[in-house]
Parts: C-alpha cells; structure tokens; sequence
C-alpha cells in the first residue's frame, strides 16, 4: 500500500490524464466536423508565425528553402517528401553506375542541414490538397495547414505498356531506389537492353559500356536525343554509340517481353530478330508529379502553371522544378524544361517570394550539356533549324568538332556543340548575347576566330565553370 500523500498525488495525476483526453476529445470536434473523419492536424493552431511547407526535396524544393531562410527565420516550415532521406543529386546517378562517383557523392546537404533550417522533415507522399482549407494531406491520412505552399514535386519516369514490361530485371534511371537496383546487375558479359534514346538513356548506355556490358538500344523514332541534339549533332554521337560497341536501332517498335524461367527476357520487335537479355533500363518518358491535385483548381496544363514570381493562379500556392511550367528567355510563358540549373533558378525565386521578397523571374534558358562515348555533346536555347533563321556552322571533320548558332534577325538564339570538351566555351561566350538578345556584329568567320581563341585561353578545369 502507498503512503496517504502518494495516493492522492497518484489520483490527481490520473484525474489530469482523464481531464487532458476529454479535453483533447472536444478541441478536436470542430475538425471532426468540419474535415469529415479525425485526423491529427498539425500546425494548426498556436503561434502568430506564417505556416510554410515544402512539397519535395531536391533540386527545387531545397533552394527554395534556403532562400526563404536567408529572409524569414521566423516562420514554421514543414518540408515533404516521397523519397526519404537526405537530399541527392539525380544527376550523378549515371556517374555512380559508371563508378565514376561514389555512394556518399551523391548527396547535397548533409544530415544536420533540416536542423539548421530549423524545418521539420516528413518522408511521406503528400496525396491531397485542399486549396481552400489550405491543408496539404499525406498518406497516412495527417494534414498539414499552411499559409504559403510550395509545390517541388519533379516528375517521374515511366514504362510504356508493353506486354511482359513489368516485373524484375526492367528499371527506371530515375530514383537512387533505381540505380541500387540496377547495380548488382551491372556485372561485365551482361546483357542489357535501353529502351529509348534520349538523354538519360543513352547516359545508362555509356554507363553500361563502360562496365562491359553488351548494350543493345532500341528507339522509336528515326534519330537519337531528339529534344537535346540538332541532326549534325546526332548524328556525331550516333556514330560514337557504334564505335564503342553500341547496338542503336532506330525506327524500332518493341512490342513484346518474354520471361524465361532463368529470369533472362527475350525481347521481341517488329521487323528484328528477337534478342536475349538480362536487364532492361526504360527510357521512354517522364510525367509531372500531379496526380495529388486532381481536385483544385490550381492551373495545370502539362505541369504547373506558374507565372515570374513562381505562382501559380492560387494565391500563396508555388511551384519549382520539374513539375513547373514556366517563363522562358525567349518570352514564351510556359514551358517545362526539366533542367537542374531551372529547377534551382526557379526554387530560388519561389523561396524568396514566399518569404514577402518581390522577384521575378528572367526565365530559363534550357542548356544540355552530356558527355558520353567519348565526345561532349552539348545545346543551347533554339539550336533547332528552322525556317528563316540563320545559320553559322564550323566543322572540322579531322578534329570531328562541330559548332553551330542559330540566329534569328541577326540575334542569336541558341547553338550546337559537339567534340571535344574545351567546346562548351563556346556555349559560355554565346549564353550573354542570347540572355541580353544582343547581336553579333562580327562575320561568322570572326565570330568563330573569336570563339576559338576564347577556347584555347580556357583552362581545361574551368570550362564546365563557365556556364
Ligand atoms: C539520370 C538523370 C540524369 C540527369 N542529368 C541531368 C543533367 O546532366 N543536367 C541537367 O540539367 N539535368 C539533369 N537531369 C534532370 C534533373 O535531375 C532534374 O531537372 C532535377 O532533378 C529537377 O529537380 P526537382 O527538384 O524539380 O525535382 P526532382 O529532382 O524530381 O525531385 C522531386 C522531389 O519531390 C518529391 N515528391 C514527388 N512526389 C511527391 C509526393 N506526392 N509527395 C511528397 N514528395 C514528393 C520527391 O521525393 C523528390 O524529393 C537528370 C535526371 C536524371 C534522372
């Protein structure tokens, strides 16, 4: 038995308990009421400070936060994300198959970084918003209230419907959950297939390449990367692919996948005779991450819509990134670039804004710059030739270097290279007179004298520093 004063504290403590849950019972009636089903609403009341959370946690999601630090450290912010821990770079996934990087390269921030910018991390996948409540909801069902909404959310990539397509053995190059999967099967003798020949995909087929694999690429279409290279361009790369050993069909319709008990695929296309394989890396295609505002009213065309300040038509709702359609150099109003430079550009922008600062956007200018199968292959703005631009072209078949800008009324407007790496100098010189929409008032010939100086006066090292 407990002493006379023990009790009585016990029974007071245990009569605080059941006061504290009555009391939490009721306070949470209104949300009962008003929300449909009881679910634990965070942040939403105490305070005066404004309530900002954070959807994704990359390229966008994080500069946006930095930015918005640097202005507010006040504020309450909350940051979300699918993909659990630390920040990483997409763009190094490539490197790390080809063992170029390793594992801890990867990530951009270190641990303590959220402590810092004094947020709360939530790993979960946010699946509804309310506009109008401004509540964001993960999938367990938890809400979160905000004043101010970002939206960094990226895209994901895609497998076409082919029959046999899904199961072991066929990747993305997408997520780091990819590239741990791809790995143990990146062993030399092996036999992969890359479907699709755009950037990514023909990073994984170098990357293949370079461990020893036996690299097959089937694409659709009648040229390789499309949205990257002009024809020259492609045309350079293409016949690299081949001399290292790449087997690139084109105009090639991959229309069925066999599973043999072995886990080995046998593919079958229309018009080739069927190949065996050990691995499949898709590369056919990435969707915006929208799915979650099916039922608001927030702009979507292709992405996001956003306008310069990174808003979109809901007031206080951002978007960054990826999952953004916005401004570009040239005027248009918007455009989805899916770039990581844009996708920092725009988070900066959006952090500021957020945070009462006034920016707007000079709009993005896309830049592609790859270097695979032993040659730097790299574009810029309107490199396309179109009707009624000019074209300035130098090619130098001994050296196989290739340099092209596209003028449009004596502006230029975007440029081509592709050889050895000291060209992407010449993106460097050309990027301020499509920026500032300056002519060049040189010939070709000296414009191209000029660029040529600028490349041999550029340290090696500093060349990627200059874009
Ligand atoms: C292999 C590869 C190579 C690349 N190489 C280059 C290159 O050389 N140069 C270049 O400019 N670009 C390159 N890119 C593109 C570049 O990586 C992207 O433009 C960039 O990652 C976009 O950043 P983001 O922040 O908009 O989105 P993402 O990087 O896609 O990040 C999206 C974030 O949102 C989170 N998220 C998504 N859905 C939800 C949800 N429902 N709930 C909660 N969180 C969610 C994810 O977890 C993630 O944190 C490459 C991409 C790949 C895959």
């Amino acid at each position: 038995m407990f002493p006379l004063k023990e009790r009585l504290l016990r029974r007071m403590i245990s009569k605080k308990c059941f006061f504290e849950i009555i009391y939490q019972i009721i306070s949470n009636i209104p949300y009962w009421l008003f929300y449909g089903k009881f679910v634990n609403i965070d942040t939403l009341e105490g305070g005066e400070s404004m309530k900002v959370v954070i959807i994704g946690n990359s390229a966008a999601g994080i500069n946006a936060l930095e930015e918005f630090r640097k202005h507010d450290k006040e504020s309450e912010v909350t940051l979300i994300s699918k993909e659990g821990g630390v920040a990483y770079s997409r763009v190094l996934l490539p490197y790390y198959l080809r063992g170029k990087v390793d594992y801890d390269t990867f990530f951009i921030r270190d641990n303590d970084f959220y402590k810092e910018m004094n947020t709360r991390y939530i790993e979960a996948a946010v699946t509804n918003i309310d506009e109008e409540k401004r509540l964001v909801e993960i999938d367990s069902g938890k809400r979160f209230s905000f004043d101010k909404l970002l939206i960094a959310t990226g895209s994901s990539a895609m497998k076409p419907p082919i029959e046999g397509l899904a199961g072991e053995g066929v990747y993305n190059m997408w997520t780091l959950e990819d590239v741990k999967n791809i790995k143990p099967l990146f062993k030399k003798g092996n036999r992969v297939l890359v479907l699709g020949s755009g950037f990514v995909s023909l990073q994984a087929a170098w990357a293949a390449i370079c461990k020893e694999l036996d690299v097959t690429i089937y694409e659709l279409a009648p040229r390789i990367m499309p949205r990257v290279l002009d024809d020259m361009g492609a045309k350079l790369l293409h016949e690299k692919i081949t001399q290292h050993g790449g087997k690139l069909h084109l105009n090639t319709l991959t229309q069925r996948i066999e599973r043999k008990e072995d886990g080995t695929m046998v593919i079958h296309a229309k018009d080739k005779e069927s190949i065996e394989v050990d691995l499949i890396i898709v590369g056919t295609g990435v969707r915006p991450n929208i799915g979650f505002l099916e039922n608001t009213s927030v702009g979507i065309d292709r992405g996001i819509l956003v306008d310069e300040k990174m808003e979109t038509n809901v007031s206080g709702i951002y978007s960054a990134g990826d999952v953004a359609q916005g401004p570009t150099a040239f005027g248009e109003k918007h455009v989805i670039h899916a770039l990581w430079p844009t996708a920092i550009e725009m988070g900066k922008i959006a952090g500021a804004n957020m945070a009462g600062k006034e920016l707007e956007y000079e709009g993005s200018l896309n830049m592609n710059v790859t270097q695979l199968f032993e040659i730097t292959v790299a574009s810029m703005g309107r490199f396309m030739d179109e009707e009624g631009n000019e074209i300035w072209e130098h090619y130098d078949e001994k050296e196989g270097s290739y340099l092209k800008v596209v003028l449009e009324d004596g502006i230029p407007v975007g440029g081509t290279i592709a050889g050895g790496s000291d060209l992407v100098a010449f993106l460097g010189v050309l990027r301020p007179f499509i920026r500032k929409k300056q002519g060049i008032e040189d010939s070709p010939e000296k414009l191209m004298e000029t660029l040529h100086k600028k490349i041999a006066s550029t340290p090696t090292k500093n060349i990627l520093e200059i874009i």
